[in-house]
């Protein structure tokens, strides 16, 4: 029997920011119609955020600041929502003080005595233009025993118990790419990010997201998983008991497709526990980390991010912890060697399936930050389906 749904050429799983844009794109571009089947209430995702009984925006599953250096991500996001002006700030809570993350000449004079600070501003100058962006990694062998010393440092200081937390694993076990990810930041420049586009959206992610998917083109499943209407076999895709022969992109977590076919991929995920203090700020910048002491890695202010004027603000503790199917969320794929390897399997059975494409970052298996998503979409359609 024909349903309406098997009437759709264009069918995304996943209602979130990879899986919108892309829908966006096929309505628009192509000017077909397209499905969008989403197992939560709302769209958003990993992005969803809301107005908190306090008054103040929250981001439901973590900080979420908009940046890229790339303009026609900028610009194609624009046409769906205004920005805040936002620069994010992070600071770390070491050795009894907050500093500013990423290690800048500021940290480096907070923590270390001046005269040995001034030694190795000038060595990291003299080696290195001002202003640049060093991965630690590049100077933990340096001839230099003080370079050496200040990139062990470093890695102590902010990397090691952050990493072996937020991963459950010792830094050796992960990816030398999450390393890359902490660089020392030769200037005074605290921000977090230095993109020359940064902002959050004025009326939030949700909106943005819900905007992004307002089309006439698209139509939106709520509240539905995939595998009420999705089947998979033997290199076919079944759309609601008929062979599909439209394109599937799915954005969901791969195994999760495959119905485990390979075992559960290793993904990290998150706990908050948010909290309303009796104070009108908590802490000096948006995020706190905290590498060195407690379970929690983080804690986020929403009220630096999203300004409002009462006397209470709200605060989120982040605990990473491993994912369990059916108990909380995949939130990071894991890079350890067991995770990629796994990963592959599910990849190579993928390519099995000529009308499916697999998008973002629990379907991808990669540390796409927001402005990575938006591109990637963007370049998946041109390439695949345009
Ligand atoms: N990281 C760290 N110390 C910090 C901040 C980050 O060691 O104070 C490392 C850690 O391994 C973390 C990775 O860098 O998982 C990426 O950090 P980012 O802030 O980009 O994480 P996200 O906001 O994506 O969770």
């Amino acid at each position: 029997m024909m349903s309406w749904i098997t009437e759709f050429e264009y069918v995304v799983v996943g209602g979130g920011l990879a899986g919108t844009i892309i829908a966006e794109h096929i309505a628009r571009v192509l000017n077909k119609k397209v499905l969008i089947i989403e197992r939560n209430l709302v769209l958003g995702g990993h992005c969803y955020d809301y107005v908190h009984e306090s008054g103040i925006r929250v981001h439901k599953y973590g900080p979420h600041l908009f940046h890229t250096p790339f303009k026609e991500v900028w610009e194609y996001l624009s046409q769906f929502t205004e920005w805040d002006y936002y620069q994010h700030r992070v600071m770390g809570w070491i050795d009894g003080k907050y500093v500013p993350i990423p290690f800048n000449f500021n940290t480096l004079y907070a923590l270390l005595p001046t005269e040995f600070a001034r030694r190795l501003e000038s060595k990291l100058l003299e080696k290195y233009d001002y202003g640049s962006r060093i991965p630690i990694k590049e100077f933990m062998d340096a001839d230099d025993e003080d370079l050496r010393f200040l990139a062990n440092f470093v890695y102590e200081k902010i990397f090691y118990g952050y990493t072996s937390k937020q991963w459950g694993r010792k830094p050796e076990e992960i990816s030398a790419d999450v390393l890359a990810r902490v660089p020392i930041v030769l200037s005074r420049d605290d921000r977090y990010f230095n993109d020359q586009y940064q902002g959050v959206p004025k009326r939030g992610y949700t909106t943005m997201i819900r905007n992004i998917a307002t089309h006439k083109n698209i139509f939106v499943l709520l509240n539905t998983h995939h595998k009420e209407l999705i089947k998979l076999d033997n290199g076919r895709i079944y759309l609601d008991g008929q062979e599909f022969k439209g394109l599937l992109i799915y954005t969901g977590s791969i195994d999760d497709l495959f119905d485990y076919k390979f075992g559960h991929l290793p993904y990290r995920s998150l706990r908050f526990r948010w909290q309303v203090v009796h104070e009108k700020q908590f802490q000096p910048v948006a995020q706190v980390n905290f590498p060195l002491e407690y379970e929690y890695t983080r804690i986020t202010e929403y009220k630096h991010i999203h300004p409002l004027d009462v006397p209470y603000t709200v605060v989120a503790y982040e605990f990473p912890e491993e994912y369990e199917y059916g108990k909380n969320l995949p939130f990071y794929p894991l890079f350890t060697e067991g995770g990629q390897e796994a990963y592959l399997k599910y990849q190579e059975l993928a390519k099995k399936y000529k009308n499916l494409i697999l998008l973002g970052r629990l379907a991808e298996y990669r540390y796409y930050d927001m402005d990575d998503t938006v591109k990637r979409s963007m370049e998946i359609f041109e390439e695949k389906i345009l």
